[in-house]
């Protein structure tokens, strides 16, 4: 379920709820993690700084599961007064630990104990193609924030012997990446697991004999804290992730090691995600644990696959999930049965754009949901958006692009016009795939919800031209000027762009001190007669160097095409021509 904020929240994440990352840094929730916020702080650096009072949350709503089952949120007046406490989700489940953590109140937060989540690493030696962890496809150390360095076992023991004295009980959810991949995850683990009670998922293909041999103990055994009364401590579960279609997945391994765990007397279960591939091999997965007393658990597949493709079900997979686990359905999970669908009709389903142009693909989308569409550009309402891919089989996302509708309401089968402005600023030029979807706030795809996104072909094309000039560098005196001869040929078998306006396109060369090579210090222009055709036809220019007082030192000169207030030719491809210049 998700909360839907109206007015100022105040929440406890940040004094009793952390998550924190595989370099130390600390976030107060994993909506601040994904929305790219900055950490609070970080361990390593700043030592402990968690906040003393609730602080406001600045997310118009609450989604993630684990932020909503173990903060509480406030809903408060102007003048701060308390006008509804929203209690943690998870407060009558687990109650001897969620009570003191769910049901907070705002003039007397929980300090003496938190719930943590821990990542000690972001990697993982599986290859889940679901997973934005799996090894070899995400550039983990790029993509995710937070990731490294990860800091060292002596790092890491310091860090949570500090967090251990520092509350009187708490609750630690170890999860990854892979955790078991670090060598931190064990020491700590036994370390923490005498005053918390813990948690770990994992998908127990590493050091599974540690728990056995080592002085992690089983939870179950309480142990009484001033305040709290008998409170859980020890390892109180391990969620066992199973992933057969992963590259080094064994399936004897898996079983003996469950086996291994459930008889050394820990809470095993196992968690299987309806990836479509893998979907219809639950019930061989299930009947397993039935036969062995373990708990089977059947999670919706969510987010984009390494693929690219968006999750969602087709009606015979969303039947056969529906029927497999219709216990296991989790409330976070039901956005994947939402009834979503509508019908793109592009103007122009294929379309060619000058490197760094922007271009406006237009268009019409119906709506075929049941329901009609809150439209608009505030929070709640569904706007058309896009993204891009590069095109082939591994649609990685480079950008998106939105809309800013007015706010009305699109009836079913009633139509939306949209002008999507596509920014290709930056990219290289190719083929490239734009997704065209509803979108609502920052990451509620429609194609989330099962509609299925029309694609439009763009070429971005690039621009070439060669520029020769009569000598191989300019030596100046301070106050001098230099006059270089040179021609000007268009090698790409097409007219350059010539932009918006009369001014026509010119030779023009940009100075940067060797120094500071992004800072251009004079910028000087050569007339052309004409603009070449062809890569034969060359076009003679004469470009006056006059730079006026310049500090004497080592400059480069870069000629190239411009089109004045609008575009260089090399933001769309071209290859400037470079020259050194003395200034002495
Ligand atoms: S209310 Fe939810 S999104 Fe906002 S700070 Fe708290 S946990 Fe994060
Ligand atoms: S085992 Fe878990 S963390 Fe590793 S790739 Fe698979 S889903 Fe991702």
């Amino acid at each position: 379920m998700t909360l839907e904020f109206a007015g100022n929240v105040l929440c406890s994440a940040g004094v009793s709820y952390f998550h924190v990352y595989p370099n130390g840094d600390v976030y107060r929730c994993l909506a601040d993690y994904n929305a790219r916020r900055p950490p609070m702080f970080n361990l390593k650096r700043d030592g402990w700084k968690g906040a003393v009072d609730p602080t406001v949350c600045d997310h118009e709503r609450c989604y993630n599961a684990c932020d909503l089952d173990w903060t509480t949120k406030w809903q408060v007046d102007e003048q701060g007064r308390l006008e509804k406490t929203f209690e943690g989700q998870r407060k009558d489940i687990e109650r001897e630990v969620s009570l003191f953590l769910c049901s907070q109140r705002l003039e007397s937060p929980q300090r003496r104990m938190a719930y943590f989540i821990w990542s000690p690493t972001l990697a993982c030696n599986y290859t889940c193609a679901y997973c934005g962890c799996a090894a070899g496809e995400k550039r983990t150390t790029r993509d995710l924030p937070s990731a490294i360095p990860e800091l060292t076992v002596d790092e890491w023991t310091d860090i949570w012997s500090d967090i251990v004295e520092r509350f009187e009980y708490g609750v630690l959810s170890i999860t990854g990446g892979e955790p078991l991949l670090s060598e931190a995850t064990i020491p700590v683990l036994s370390m923490v697991s005498q005053k918390f009670a813990c948690y770990i998922t994992s998908n127990i293909s590493r050091n599974i004999m540690e728990f056995t041999r080592g002085r992690i103990r089983p939870g179950g055994s309480p142990r009484v804290v001033e305040g709290f009364g008998e409170v859980p401590i020890g390892l109180s579960g391990i969620n066992c992730s199973l992933h057969p279609t992963s590259k080094g997945f064994n399936w004897d391994l898996f079983k003996g090691s469950v086996l291994l765990l459930r008889n050394a007397g820990f809470h095993v279960s196992v968690n299987f995600v309806g990836y479509p591939v893998q979907l219809y091999l639950a019930p061989e997965y299930k009947a397993w644990c039935e036969q062995n007393n373990v708990e089977f658990t059947l999670s919706s597949w969510q987010g984009v696959d390494n693929e690219g493709n968006i999750a969602g079900y087709s009606v015979p997979e969303r039947t056969f999930f529906e029927e497999i686990a219709p216990s296991h359905r989790k409330k976070a999970n039901e956005l994947v049965f939402m009834d979503c669908s509508y019908e793109v009709m592009l103007d122009n389903p294929v379309s060619r754009v000058r490197m760094a142009d922007v271009l406006m693909l237009t268009g019409r989308i119906r709506n075929l949901s049941h329901t009609p569409w809150q439209v608009g550009s505030g929070p709640g309402r569904w706007s058309v958006a896009g993204y891009l891919t590069r095109i082939g089989r591994r649609k990685v996302w480079l950008r998106e692009f939105r809309t800013s509708p007015p706010d009305i309401v699109v009836s079913h089968n009633g139509e939306l016009e949209f002008v999507l402005p596509i920014d290709t600023r930056g990219l290289p030029a190719g083929v490239y795939e734009v997704w065209v979807d509803m979108l609502m706030d920052r990451r509620n795809w429609m194609a989330l919800h099962g509609a299925v996104p029309v694609t439009a072909v763009l070429r971005i094309e690039t621009f070439s031209h060669a520029i020769a000039v009569d000598a191989d560098a300019v030596s100046l005196s301070p106050g001098g000027t230099a006059v270089l001869s040179g021609t000007l040929r268009n090698t790409c078998g097409k007219p350059w762009p010539e932009g918006a306006g009369e001014e026509p396109l010119q030779v023009g060369a940009r100075l940067f001190r060797q120094s500071a090579k992004h800072e251009v210090v004079r910028e000087f222009r050569a007339f052309l007669e004409r603009l070449p055709a062809t890569a034969e036809d060359e076009v003679p220019f004469r470009l006056v160097l006059d730079p006026g007082e310049l500090e004497c030192g080592d400059y480069e000169l870069t000629i190239d095409v411009v089109k004045e207030y609008q575009f260089w030719l090399a933001e769309k491809g071209a290859t400037p021509t470079v020259i050194p210049v003395v200034i002495s």
